[in-house]
C-alpha cells in the first residue's frame, strides 16, 4: 500500500516536532528550499525517525528486549511443558507477548523492515484478525493545457541540454515526470488508484490542441501510467472534443491496450450492461461513472457509442448491476458548475439519488474548485463517502482557485464477518504550483515550471512566486480570505473540507 493512515500520520508528524526538520540532513532531492513534508517523503523520514529513536532510546530499548526475549524463552518452556499462555504476563513482569507488539506498533523500538505495513494500517494502526486493508487513492482533474504541453517540451530540452521545439507537437520529446514529482509517491503506494482524465489522449496522428477542444499529447498519457494509475475515467465534458467519438476511442483503446482500466466509454447500447469491476484481495468493487454534459457536442451520425449521461434510468439500471456483482460501488461523478464553490442543485439530487441505491463512494469533480464532502447515511444502515468537487490536480487554468485540489484516500476494509466498508477518508490538498514566464505561441499563457505540491509542503515564499500573482492583480482575487497565500490556501481547505477529514496540521 501505503497512503498512511491517520495513525502514520500523527505519529510522523509528532516524531518531526520532536527531532525537527529530517530533511536538512538527509538532502533529500525533493525538498530542497521547502519546509518538512511528512506525508510525502515518509520512506526515507520513516527511517532517519527510527534510527534516532533507536539510538536515543537504546537503554530502554535493550532492557525491553531483554524483557522480550526472556518471555519468550519462558514461553517456550512453558508451552513446552503445558502451562497455559495467560500465565505469563505475571511471571515477565507484565512484558508479555502482546506488550511487545505494541511497543513495535508505535515504531519506535523496531527496524525500518519491520515496521508494520501502512497498507494494514487503518485508525488503528493494526490488522483485526481476518480483515483485510486495501488503500484507495483519487486524484482529480488532469487537465493538460497548451502551457502545460509546452513546459514539459522546455524540461525535456532543457535534461539533454537542446533547443525546445515547440513546432512539431506530435512527434515532440516531452517531460511531464518532473510534474508530478511530489505526488508520485503516494500514487504508486496506492493499491488501487484513481485519476480523471480530462483532456483525452486523442492520438499524435491527430492535431495536438488545448482548449476548448483538447488534443492531449500520448506522452502525458504515458506518464500517467508511468505514475501507475489503475483506473483512468474517460467520462466528462471533454469526451466528444473532437465533434465525434473519435478521441474517446482511441484514449480508451491508448489505456486498455495496456491493460488498464477506463470508465465512461461504452460502445453500444449492451455494453452498458458490462459493468467495470475491480478486484483486489478477494474484494470485488464496481466503479460507474457519469457526466452532466459534452459541452454541446455530440456523437457523429451512425455512431453506436454510448455516452453516460446523468440519467435516473441509465444510473438506477447500472447501479443495480453494480449492487448485485461487487462488495462496494464507487461512483465517478462530473458535475457541478464551474468555478463555483457551492454545489449546485442537480449535485444534491443526483448524490441522493446514488445514496438511495446504494453507492458507497462518490468522487466528484469538474467544477475546477474544492466543494463539500461528508458521510452521508444510507437506508440500508450503511452509509456513503460524498465528494462533490476534488478541485483540479494539475491544469493551466489562471485563478488562485483552480490552483488548489485534493486528493482522496481511504482504506477499503473487508472484517472477518466479510462486510466491506470504507474507513480513514482523507482529503489530501495539492497545489498548482507554476511561473509566469514568456509564450511561445498564440494558444500558451506563458505558465511554467508547473509542479503539484501537497499543500502540506508548500510555502508562502513559493506562493509569492506563484504566477496567478500577476494575473490577481487585474482580477478578484478568489480563495477564501482574498491573496494568494499558504494561508488562504488552508483556510479554503478548511472552509469546505469538515477537520475530521484532514490532517492535524490542517486543524
Ligand atoms: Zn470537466
Amino acid at each position: 500500500m501505503v497512503l498512511p493512515s491517520r495513525f502514520f500520520k500523527n505519529f510522523y508528524a509528532e516524531k518531526v516536532n520532536e527531532i525537527g526538520c529530517v530533511y536538512d540532513e538527509l538532502r533529500l532531492p525533493c525538498c530542497g528550499p521547502l519546509r518538512c513534508a511528512p506525508l510525502f517523503c515518509r520512506r526515507a523520514e520513516r527511517t532517519l525517525i527510527v534510527k534516532k529513536h533507536m539510538k536515543r532510546n537504546s537503554i530502554l530499548l535493550t532492557a525491553l528486549l531483554v524483557i522480550v526475549v526472556a518471555t519468550l524463552l519462558v514461553y517456550g518452556v512453558f508451552s513446552a511443558s503445558g502451562t497455559p499462555p495467560s500465565d505469563l504476563s505475571e511471571m515477565s513482569g507484565g512484558a508479555s507477548p502482546g506488550a511487545a507488539s505494541e511497543i513495535g506498533s508505535t515504531g519506535s523500538s523496531q527496524a525500518p523492515s519491520d515496521l508494520p505495513s501502512e497498507s494494514s494500517g487503518g485508525a488503528s494502526g493494526t490488522v483485526a484478525p481476518g480483515e483485510t486493508r486495501i488503500s484507495f487513492l483519487a486524484c482529480p482533474d488532469n487537465i493538460i493545457h497548451p502551457s502545460v504541453y509546452y513546459d514539459a517540451i522546455r524540461k525535456a530540452a532543457q535534461a539533454d541540454g537542446s533547443t525546445p521545439v515547440y513546432t512539431s507537437l506530435a512527434t515532440g520529446k516531452y517531460d511531464f515526470a518532473d510534474m508530478y514529482e511530489y505526488v508520485a509517491d503516494a500514487i504508486r503506494d496506492a493499491d488501487i488508484s484513481y485519476v480523471n482524465v480530462e483532456t483525452l489522449i486523442g492520438g499524435n496522428d491527430n492535431k495536438i490542441s488545448g482548449y476548448p477542444m483538447f488534443n492531449t499529447p500520448e506522452q502525458a498519457g504515458e506518464q500517467l501510467i508511468a505514475l501507475g494509475f489503475d483506473i483512468y475515467n474517460l467520462a466528462h465534458n471533454h469526451m466528444l472534443d473532437s465533434n465525434s467519438d473519435e478521441y474517446l476511442i482511441n484514449c480508451n483503446r491508448f489505456f486498455e491496450s495496456r491493460g488498464l482500466t477506463t470508465l465512461g466509454y461504452y460502445k453500444d447500447q449492451a455494453d452498458v450492461s458490462n459493468i467495470k469491476i475491480i478486484e483486489h484481495e478477494g474484494v470485488k468493487i464496481a466503479f460507474l461513472a457519469y457526466t452532466y454534459s459534452t459541452n454541446g457536442l455530440s456523437l457523429q451520425a451512425g455512431s453506436s457509442t454510448v455516452i453516460p449521461y446523468i440519467s435516473e434510468s441509465l444510473i438506477t439500471q447500472q447501479m443495480e448491476l453494480a449492487k448485485a456483482q461487487a462488495d462496494l460501488v464507487f461512483v465517478s461523478m462530473h458535475w457541478g458548475d464551474e468555478d463555483r464553490y457551492e454545489v449546485n442543485a442537480q449535485q444534491r439530487s443526483t448524490a441522493q439519488l446514488l445514496v438511495d441505491l446504494g453507492a458507497d463512494v462518490i468522487i466528484g469533480m469538474h467544477p475546477h474548485v474544492i466543494q463539500e464532502m461528508k458521510w452521508v447515511e444510507r437506508e440500508d444502515g450503511g452509509r456513503c463517502l460524498l465528494t462533490y468537487s476534488l478541485g483540479n490536480f494539475i491544469s493551466g487554468m489562471q485563478d488562485g482557485f483552480n490552483m488548489l485540489g485534493g486528493m482522496l484516500a481511504f482504506d477499503i476494509v473487508r472484517s472477518a464477518d466479510g462486510t466491506c466498508s470504507i474507513e480513514s477518508p482523507q482529503f489530501l490538498p495539492v497545489v498548482t504550483h507554476y511561473t509566469k514566464e514568456t509564450a511561445v505561441s498564440g494558444d500558451d499563457t506563458g505558465h511554467r515550471n508547473y509542479k503539484i505540491y501537497p499543500l502540506e509542503m508548500y510555502t508562502e515564499e513559493l506562493a509569492a512566486q506563484h504566477g496567478v500573482q500577476i494575473w490577481d492583480q487585474t482580477h478578484t482575487p478568489t480563495l477564501v480570505g482574498g491573496a494568494f497565500t499558504v494561508e488562504n490556501l488552508k483556510r479554503t481547505v478548511k472552509t469546505y473540507i469538515p477537520a475530521e477529514f484532514l490532517a492535524d496540521w490542517l486543524q
